[in-house]
């Protein structure tokens, strides 16, 4: 990538050593269940998590509707964060594709729920209430600045849904910067849940696709799902072996997109104008406020950024002088500096 992109790690290009591998890559019909590299990814990602099967699909959203559709009959309820990405930015699917009921509990700031709250959303057998069905958790936690959630946390709310019969499902679009961060394995956070999606197309660079996981069963009705969906995709090898650099190589490197952030977060701090959330700062993502003193607009600071230096920064939807930086391996430590310094440059 020729330009610095921090707006988000879903900009991040594949690697040269990704590309060679697609054009290189060994392909079937993966519908047929006959692509090797596909299948190669779903069984790697499968025991990585220590689960028993996996499933390739085109995005982390398809992963979770998938998910929701082969754990949950129609009508179901399903718990979920309300600033859960899969209660705010999937378009609505759980209802629309799913047909499952969302009830939705806080999220703390550190992106756990009250386990008093996972225990009064659970209703009981009553002909007036929707069945309860299934948990939902996210990890890394988005809405929550990139937070990792910890297995003590998982496990808390493991145990009450299997207290009560219930399944759990992790959206785990960043679970490896969250293991990262936690200097923990995926296969340990999520022991006790039933299901994880990760995202390769985020910080591990694929151009595409994310992969869910779980046992056996599930994995059958969740492709039967994927297919309804549309995500029977043929050729998928040629992005299968992309991802399987990003499961095996990529995931081993995200503690140095980690220590970027806290650089960016330190220089960025002294810049003036700027109100830089550091605390926050525990994985890729960094938060900061364009102070009304400041010299420029948000609008400004983003054309001048652009224009003049090659650096894409935006507002973080629904904010009009917050805005976030995610690290991500095109983003080396001598462009932080670059950014940092154009930020001097422009707002001093
Ligand atoms: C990106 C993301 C997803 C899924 O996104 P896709 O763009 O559909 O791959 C799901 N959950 C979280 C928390 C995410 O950040």
């Amino acid at each position: 990538m020729d330009y610095i992109d921090l707006r988000s790690d879903t900009v991040s290009h594949p690697t040269p050593k990704m590309r060679e591998a697609m054009a290189n890559a060994v392909l079937g019909d993966d519908v047929y269940g006959e692509d090797p590299t596909v299948n190669a990814l779903e069984a790697e990602a499968a025991e990585r998590f220590g689960k028993e099967a996996g499933l390739f699909v085109t995005s982390g959203t398809q992963g979770n509707t998938a998910a929701l559709i082969a754990h949950c009959n129609r009508g179901e309820e399903a718990i979920l964060g309300d600033v859960a990405h899969t209660f705010k930015y999937e378009g609505g699917n759980i209802a629309s594709l799913a047909s499952v009921m969302p009830h939705t509990i806080p999220v703390q700031a550190d992106g756990t729920f009250l386990l008093d709250d996972v225990r009064h959303a659970i209703r009981g057998d009553n002909v007036h209430w929707p069945r309860t069905r299934l948990i939902m958790m996210e990890n890394t936690h988005g809405g929550r600045g990139g937070v990792p959630v910890s297995k003590a946390h998982i496990d808390s709310v493991a145990e009450i849904a299997q207290e009560h019969g219930l399944k759990t499902h992790i959206d785990g679009a960043r679970i490896f910067n969250a293991a990262t961060a936690l200097n923990t394995t995926v296969a340990d956070l999520c022991e006790n849940v039933d299901s994880v999606t990760f995202c390769l197309s985020k910080g591990l660079c694929a151009p595409a696709g994310s992969v869910l996981v779980g046992d056996k069963a599930f994995i059958h009705e969740a492709r039967r799902a994927r297919k309804i969906l549309g995500g029977g995709m043929r050729q998928a090898g040629i992005l299968a072996a992309a991802g399987r650099i990003a499961l095996h190589e990529m995931t081993e490197r995200l503690q140095e997109d980690h220590d970027n952030a806290c650089t960016l977060a330190e220089g960025l701090a002294t810049v003036p104008g700027l109100e830089v959330e550091l605390d926050k700062v525990q994985t890729n993502f960094v938060f900061f406020t364009l102070r009304e003193d400041a010299k420029l607009s948000p609008d400004e600071l983003k054309t001048r950024l652009w224009n003049g230096y090659n650096i894409r920064i935006g507002p973080y939807p629904g904010y009009e002088r917050r805005f976030r930086c995610v690290t991500h391996y095109w983003i080396t430590p001598e462009r932080i500096q670059t950014t940092v310094k154009a930020l001097q440059e422009l707002l001093v």
